[in-house]
C-alpha cells in the first residue's frame, strides 16, 4: 500500500464543546485558517470531546455554526470520541514498553501531596514511587489511572522554539510523571491531542497562550511515541479593557452574540484578524484575500490584544457601507421581522406579505446605509414600522407654542395634500417657515418630525415622508393635530 503524500501545512482548530464558541476561539481559527491559506496548506477541525461530562452536542453545533458563518471552511472533520481505539493501542504499546505505568495513589494521597508541594512554593507534580508494582484487588486499583513514566522518556529539560514567544524552557523536575489516561479507553486531554495531532500530521499547532503549559508534556508524550513534535506557536490572549484575560464581566464572548446582532461576517473577520496582527503597511480594513497574502505569523504581536467594541462597530460600519441596496435589504429584513413582527404579519394579513415589506426596507437602504452599525439597530427605526406615541407637548418647538405648533402642521398637511411629491416638498416648506415664522425652519420641521417619529432626534422628516408615503404621512399628521386640537 502506498501512502498518499499529504501537503507539508497542516493545522487545525481542536475547540472542546464544553460551552459556547468563544471569541478567542474564534480568533485562533482566523490565524489557524489564514496561516493555512496563505502556504498553500489545509486547515482541520477537530472537536476536542474527550471529557465526556461536560461536552455536548449543542456546543459542538454552535462552533461549527460560528466557523461556517465567518467563512472558515475546513478541510477535514474530526470527533476525538470516535477515535478511542486510536488511543488505547498507544496506551497499551507504551505500558508494554515501560513508558507508561499503572498509578495507584488515591485522590486524597495525590491532594496532599500536592498541598505539600505548594506550601513548598514547588510546581505542583506526581512522580509515583510504586511504578510497576502489581496491584490486583479492587480496593487497591479503584483509583488506577495511566502515567507516563517520564524518567525513561529523557533526562533533558523541555524547549522549544515558539514561532510568536521565540524559545520557551520547562525543567524537567517541573512535570513529573504526567497523566495519561483514566483507563484504557479514557485518555485524557493532552495524550489525546498529542495522538490526534500526530497521527493527523499536523505541521504546526498555532493557538492561545494557556496552552502554554500543555505543551512540555505534550512534548513529553511525543517523544514517548517516538514522534516529531509539530512547531508551536502561542497566540496572545484577548483582554478586556481593564487587560485582564477577556471574560463575560467584559461583554459577551459568545460568537454566537455578535451573529445574533447582525454583524456582518467580513467585518467580524477583519477586526479579529487585525487584532493581535500587523499588516505590513498598517492597515486595519482589508479583505480576506490581502489578508491571506499578507500573513505571517512573525507579525503577530507578543502582547495581548484588548477586545475593543468601539473598534468593531467602526470597522463593521466600513463594511455595511460597502452593501448596495439589495443586499443591505436582504441582510436588514430578518431584523425587521424579528423587531417588528405585527408590522410584517399585517402587511402578511393584506396579502402583501414579504415583498412589500423588502420594499419598504429597500426605500430605507441609503439611510440604514449611513446609520446602522449593526443591523440589529434597524429596531431603533421603529417608527417606519408602527405608529408613533408620544407626548403632545413634544409637539412644541423651544421658541413656539401649541397655537404655533397646529398652525404649521395644517398648513404641511395641506401642502402634502396639493402636492405629493418630495422634491417640492423642501422648498415649499422652507417658503412657510419664511413667511409665517419669520424664518424659524424649527417651527415647521420639529412638530413635522415629532409628528411623523414621535422623537426629537430621528431621520429627516422628509425622507422620512419619502419611505412612509404620502397617505401614512398624512395619517400621522392628522393623528398629530388631533391631539394638538384636543388640549386644554
Ligand atoms: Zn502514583
Amino acid at each position: 500500500m502506498t501512502k498518499v503524500k499529504k501537503p507539508a501545512i497542516r493545522v487545525r482548530l481542536a475547540p472542546s464543546p464544553t460551552g459556547l464558541f468563544h471569541v478567542g476561539t474564534a480568533q485562533s481559527g482566523v490565524y489557524n485558517w489564514l496561516f493555512a491559506k496563505h502556504h498553500n496548506g489545509q486547515f482541520i477541525l477537530r472537536i476536542e470531546d474527550t471529557d465526556k461530562e461536560r461536552s455536548q452536542p449543542q456546543f459542538e453545533k454552535d462552533i461549527c455554526a460560528g466557523l461556517e458563518w465567518l467563512g472558515l471552511k475546513w478541510d477535514e472533520f474530526h470527533r476525538s470520541s470516535e477515535r478511542q481505539g486510536r488511543y488505547r493501542k498507544h496506551l497499551e504499546k507504551l505500558l508494554a514498553d515501560g513508558k507508561a505505568f499503572w498509578c495507584y495513589h488515591s485522590k486524597e494521597e495525590l491532594a496532599a501531596e500536592s498541598a505539600e508541594q505548594m506550601t513548598k512554593k514547588e510546581a505542583p507534580k506526581h512522580v509515583c514511587s510504586h511504578k510497576f508494582e502489581i496491584r490486583s484487588t479492587k480496593s487497591e486499583t479503584q483509583h488506577a489511572i495511566i502515567r507516563l513514566n517520564t524518567e525513561k522518556v529523557t533526562d533533558q529539560d523541555i524547549s522549544w522554539d515558539d514561532m510568536v514567544r521565540g524559545e520557551i524552557k520547562f525543567g524537567l523536575n517541573t512535570l513529573g510523571d504526567i497523566s495519561l489516561a483514566k483507563n484504557l479507553d479514557e485518555a485524557l486531554y493532552n495524550f489525546a491531542v498529542v495522538v490526534d495531532d500526530w497521527e493527523m500530521q499536523i505541521s504546526h499547532v498555532i493557538r492561545g497562550e494557556d496552552h502554554i503549559s500543555n505543551t512540555p508534556k505534550q512534548i513529553l508524550i511525543y517523544l514517548a511515541l517516538g514522534a516529531v513534535p509539530p512547531r508551536f506557536a502561542h497566540l496572545p490572549l484577548l483582554l478586556g479593557s481593564d487587560r485582564s484575560k477577556l471574560s463575560k464581566r467584559h461583554g459577551s464572548v459568545a460568537f454566537s452574540q455578535y451573529i445574533e446582532s447582525g454583524y456582518t461576517p467580513e467585518g467580524m473577520f477583519n477586526f479579529l484578524a487585525m487584532l493581535g496582527w500587523s499588516t505590513p503597511g498598517g492597515e486595519e480594513v482589508f479583505s480576506k484575500n490581502q489578508a491571506i497574502e499578507w500573513f505571517a505569523m512573525a507579525s503577530i504581536h507578543k502582547s495581548g490584544a484588548i477586545f475593543n467594541p468601539e473598534k468593531l462597530n467602526w470597522i463593521n460600519a466600513h463594511y455595511i457601507k460597502q452593501l448596495n441596496d439589495e443586499l443591505l435589504t436582504d441582510a436588514v429584513l430578518p431584523f425587521v421581522e424579528k423587531h417588528f413582527p405585527a408590522y410584517a404579519k399585517a402587511l402578511a394579513d393584506r396579502s402583501e406579505g414579504r415583498g412589500r415589506l423588502r420594499e419598504v426596507v429597500l426605500k430605507m437602504a441609503p439611510l440604514l446605509r449611513e446609520r446602522l452599525t449593526y443591523f440589529d439597530q434597524v429596531k431603533e427605526f421603529s417608527y417606519f414600522f408602527v405608529m408613533p406615541e408620544y407626548e403632545t407637548s413634544l409637539l412644541i418647538w423651544k421658541k413656539g407654542d401649541s397655537k404655533k405648533a397646529l398652525l404649521a402642521l395644517e398648513a404641511v398637511e395641506k401642502i402634502i395634500e396639493e402636492r405629493a411629491k418630495e422634491k417640492e416638498l423642501k422648498p415649499t416648506l422652507d417658503e412657510l417657515a419664511e413667511e409665517q415664522f419669520a424664518g424659524d425652519r424649527g417651527m415647521v420641521y420639529w412638530p413635522l418630525r415629532v409628528a411623523l417619529s414621535g422623537e426629537k432626534f430621528s431621520a429627516d422628516p422628509l425622507e422620512i415622508i419619502n419611505i412612509l408615503g404620502g397617505a401614512e404621512a398624512l395619517k400621522r399628521i392628522a393623528y398629530a393635530i388631533n391631539k394638538l386640537r384636543l388640549q386644554p
